[in-house]
């Protein structure tokens, strides 16, 4: 479970979320990197999610990263990408042997994509969650996905502010009212992003919060204007590991998606092929997933 906030002015939208990613076994990780930059034809928009994180051998980041980019064709927009995400999760959710079985309180997902339409001169904002529950703080999992929309009125210049909570106790209006002061007012995103970071640890640290949102948070900024996503890493802690975002770029002259220092290429059907396997340990798996080990696949040494 996590916690999503999502900011939204005229000119700019802010995604926080916190790092915890929840095991039914063993002890959270609160290192987990469950924010997506998703790049497609005509928009740019982060991808954040709350709900079941791991059962078995599904996992819902490496999931959402593959099915991200599957998602892409025929049409490589925004508006078909949700389309088939909601068939895609409904289907998942159906079959996968992992998840079937869970009882309804904890198969729950719901998805939140934020950003903006880039249609040249005048790029519209938009939000969108896809959720197979219908309140989500009751959980209450529906046999499928739909898509909810929360869109913005089109065609809208400054005066916007829209606060979209979703995760576990998600924000009151009380609470979102100081933040929503600051869109109003175009403060700037990062300000922005800073205030909602405090504002999640402060729920964090709330005793009925069940140790269930972590401190470590991740924030991204997506602009009106400017093409380049920004994101911050939010810790007391320093670790040598990557802190980005995973990016999925589906475009119909090709694509990719990162995280960390793994880059996998999308070809036009959207199968994928590695690009980028990073360094590892001789005798540990290697990192393409081949099942061997790396000093065997990807770390073979050449012959001189
Ligand atoms: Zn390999």
């Amino acid at each position: 479970m996590t916690l999503i906030l999502t900011l939204m002015s005229a000119d700019y939208i802010v995604q926080v979320s916190d790092r915890r990613f929840s095991y039914n076994i063993g002890p959270p990780d609160d290192e987990a990197n469950k924010m997506v930059a998703l790049i497609c034809d005509n928009a740019r928009a982060l991808v954040g999610f709350s709900g079941l994180a791991q059962s078995g051998s599904y996992d819902t980041r490496r999931w959402l990263l593959a099915t991200l980019g599957e998602c892409g064709p025929p049409d490589f927009t925004i508006e078909g990408i949700i389309e088939r995400l909601t068939a895609r999760a409904t289907d998942e959710y159906a079959t996968n042997p992992n998840i079937r079985g869970l009882p309804p309180t904890t198969r729950t997902l719901t998805m939140v994509l934020a950003g903006f339409h880039d249609t040249g001169s005048d790029n519209i904002g938009f939000a969108a969650t896809v959720s197979n529950c219908d309140n989500f703080t009751l959980h209450c999992a529906e046999p499928t996905f739909s898509f909810k929309g929360h869109r913005y009125p089109e065609h809208v210049r400054g005066g916007i502010s829209h606060v979209l909570s979703v995760g576990i106790f998600p924000a009151t209006p009380a609470e979102r009212a100081p933040l929503e002061a600051m869109l109003l007012r175009g403060a700037k995103p990062k300000a922005v992003a800073e205030k909602a970071v405090w504002f999640v640890r402060k729920l964090a640290n709330k005793k009925d919060a069940g140790n269930l949102i972590g401190r470590q948070l991740m924030s991204s900024i997506v602009r009106r204007t400017t093409p380049n996503i920004t994101s911050y890493y939010h810790s007391n802690t320093f670790a040598m590991e990557s802190r980005g975002p995973a990016i999925v770029y589906v475009t119909s002259d090709g694509g990719f998606r990162s995280s960390g220092l793994r880059i996998v290429g999308y070809r036009e059907d959207g199968s994928q092929a590695l690009l980028h396997v990073p360094p590892a340990k001789g005798n540990a798996p290697c990192p393409c997933n081949s099942g061997l080990k790396y000093k065997r696949c990807h770390g073979i040494k050449p012959k001189r």
